[in-house]
């Protein structure tokens, strides 16, 4: 791992990134970075980014994030798994592959008033948007009646409803927008050069055009990926550049720190350095700056003062509820005490996604 002295940093002419965004120099430069969005990153500009000094890598994340966020707001998304387990995907960190021996077992499709329940129940604990997880490769016809039921009944609660139900068509996207789904999530993973260590049942490029049937039927596009999965930095870079070169960023951008599930093949790999994940949220808050980044899988093991770098870098959604579709997470108590603690505010359930600057 190498880190950019500030003399590295200070002129166009030594550091590709520096062309528009200048840091440790003037302030003018700084806010030529804070208004901007670009799609045009390369790759060596965004692995010197993440090469700079911890602190100066911060105060630019930082920065940016309050030029286009309130930066003691965050917003709270709770996950629901609707659908677990026996999934045909080989996702080698997924304790929901088929693929797998990890104890969880293959489950039917959740009933609409069994989803309605929790569903209440996640909004009278704050939260503002409701996640929907089916462990499938594409959603089955025949469940998409049930599947549009749920969105139509979650958004009359007043939140905002994602679902993440693996490939879509572009008539299912079409099909799932017109019902008023918010939002829909579908991740990358990792870097393209990456990916085929990960997942070997569907291509990057399976993803790819998912995500443009999403972005094509008008539905917001939740997409990020995760690390610590034994990728280098450079494929963390190459991750965050596929998300910042799309024509439009995605609204939401999860960044997941692996949970190690036994029997999944990542079990075992070296764990990544906790300040090396506070990167990467503080890299794709430069890169994305009108994007919520989301603090996701991974919580439950980070320290408070952990997370309270990750929302000075720039993060500002979570996961909140106990568990995530199969792993845990924080207690709501826990998360109610931290942002006490930080003095951050939820976002309010009603409350439209609404940036100051930029696209
Ligand atoms: S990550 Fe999703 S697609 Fe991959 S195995 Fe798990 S449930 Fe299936």
């Amino acid at each position: 791992m190498s880190y950019a002295s500030q003399s590295d940093v200070q002129t166009p002419a030594e550091n590709p990134v520096t062309g528009t965004t200048v840091i440790g120099s003037s302030d003018a430069a700084l806010q030529t970075e804070s208004n901007g969005v670009r799609n045009d990153w390369s790759q060596a500009e965004i692995r010197a980014l993440f090469d700079l000094p911890f602190n100066d890598l911060l105060f630019r994340a930082q920065a940016v994030h309050r030029h286009h966020f309130d930066a003691n707001r965050v917003q709270k998304s709770r996950l629901l798994s609707i659908k677990t387990g026996g999934c045909p995907e080989d996702c080698k960190y997924c304790p929901q592959s088929a693929h797998f021996e990890t104890g969880v077992d293959a489950e039917k499709l959740m009933n609409v008033d069994a989803v309605m329940a929790q569903a209440r129940e996640a909004k009278d604990g704050g939260a503002s948007r409701f996640c929907m997880g089916a462990a499938w490769r594409s959603p089955k016809d025949r469940d998409m009646g049930a599947i549009i039921d749920m969105v139509q009944g979650v958004k009359a609660l007043g939140m905002e409803t994602c679902m993440t139900l693996g490939m879509l068509s572009g008539a299912q996207a079409a099909r799932l927008a017109e019902a008023g789904l918010d939002y829909y999530n579908h991740n990358i993973d990792t870097s393209e050069e990456f990916y085929g260590e990960i997942i070997t049942t569907r291509t990057y490029q399976d993803r790819l055009d998912t995500l443009e049937h999403v972005r094509q039927s008008g539905m917001n596009v939740c997409c990020g990926g995760i690390v610590g999965m034994g990728e280098s930095r450079d494929h963390r870079a190459g991750m965050l550049m596929t998300l910042a070169t799309m024509p439009k960023h995605p609204e939401s951008v999860p960044i997941n720190m692996l949970v190690q599930v036994e029997g999944t093949p990542l079990t075992g790999t070296d764990q990544l350095d906790i300040l090396e994940f506070i990167r990467t949220i503080a890299v794709a808050r430069i890169l994305m700056p009108n994007s919520f980044v989301r603090l996701s899988a991974g919580r439950e093991a980070m320290t408070d003062e952990a997370q309270a770098l990750c929302f000075l870098a720039g993060a500002n959604s979570i996961f909140c509820g106990e568990k995530l579709l199969t792993t845990g997470n924080p207690e709501v108590d826990q998360d109610d005490a931290l942002f006490d603690r930080l003095g951050i505010e939820p976002y309010e359930v009603e409350e439209p996604y609404e940036a100051e600057a930029g696209e």
